[in-house]
């Protein structure tokens, strides 16, 4: 993989699957910028990462910051190369529970900061020439009905639809689209999820052929590969990272 002079920006980096991609980035030399909320925890995050990174305080549900960010990462570091759209939030609610306000909240930080950060990174990409990688991160809830998280599911879907849309108009500037979906990782979000319903639990590891938890790393190895050229003539694909969860019976 060609890592030389590669500048990554990974959304909610400071925990979870986003750090581990972070990892999996620095690793290999790529320079990598953390995004997300809390700047102590983002801090110690970079600490942790080790010279090759850097972090930027930013809640991406207030899209007007989004746009002063990406410039000012592009003032500090001159190119963004490879975006990892990460940060995720879920809520789980019976369907009938769940109000309009809840149901935005969802999508605001789980597609639309990914529409406009996308958009942001890659007005900066086609104005200079940059052929760069976006990664998503969407979740085995678009692959299957999972009852009670219907505004999680609904952002999943849309991250899946926009991530072939985007393949497709971008792919003649040599801008690649992919999104990975990650079964169930071992993390704080899923111990929330599952930790205190274990029907929930048995069932999601029932349907699990290999029968664990992923862990995070198996997420940074999948966002890695995508990321480099080894998967140069990859686009608008949604790899499933799953223990094969997702074709399980
Ligand atoms: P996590 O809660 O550990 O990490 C999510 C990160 O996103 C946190 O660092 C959080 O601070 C950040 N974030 C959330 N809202 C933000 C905002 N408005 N602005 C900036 N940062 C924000 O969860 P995780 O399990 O590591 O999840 C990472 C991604 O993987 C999410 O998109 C999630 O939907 C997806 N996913 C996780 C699992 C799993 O089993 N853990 C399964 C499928 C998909």
């Amino acid at each position: 993989m060609n890592t030389t002079n590669k500048l990554a920006i990974v959304t909610g980096g400071g925990s979870g699957i986003g750090l581990a991609i972070a990892e999996a980035f620095v690793r290999n030399g790529i320079y990598t910028i953390i995004i997300g909320r809390d700047e102590e925890k983002l801090r110690r995050a970079c600490q942790q990462l080790g010279a090759c990174s850097d972090c930027y305080t930013c809640d991406l549900s207030d899209l007007q910051a989004i746009p002063v960010m990406v410039q000012e990462i592009i003032q500090q570091h001159g190119h963004i190369d490879i975006l990892v759209n990460n940060a995720g939030i879920n809520m789980k609610k019976s369907f009938v529970d769940v109000t309009d306000e809840d149901f935005q909240a969802i999508l605001q930080t789980n597609v639309t900061a990914v529409f406009a950060l996308s958009r942001e990174v890659v007005k900066h990409q086609l104005e200079n020439g940059i052929k760069g990688v976006i990664i998503n991160i969407s979740s085995m809830a678009s692959q299957y009905g999972i009852p009670k998280v219907i505004a999680y599911t609904a952002s999943k879907s849309a991250i899946e639809g926009m991530t072939k849309a985007m393949a497709t108009e971008l792919s003649p500037y040599g801008i690649r689209i992919n999104c990975v979906a990650p079964g169930f990782i071992a993390t704080d979000m899923s111990a929330k999820a599952l930790d205190a319903d274990p029907d929930r639990k048995s069932k999601a590891l029932g349907r699990t052929p290999m029968g664990h938890l992923g862990q995070p790393a198996d997420i940074g190895a999948a966002v890695l590969f995508l990321a480099s050229d080894a998967a140069k003539y990859v686009t608008g694909v949604v790899l499933q990272v799953d223990g094969g969860n997702a074709v399980g019976f």
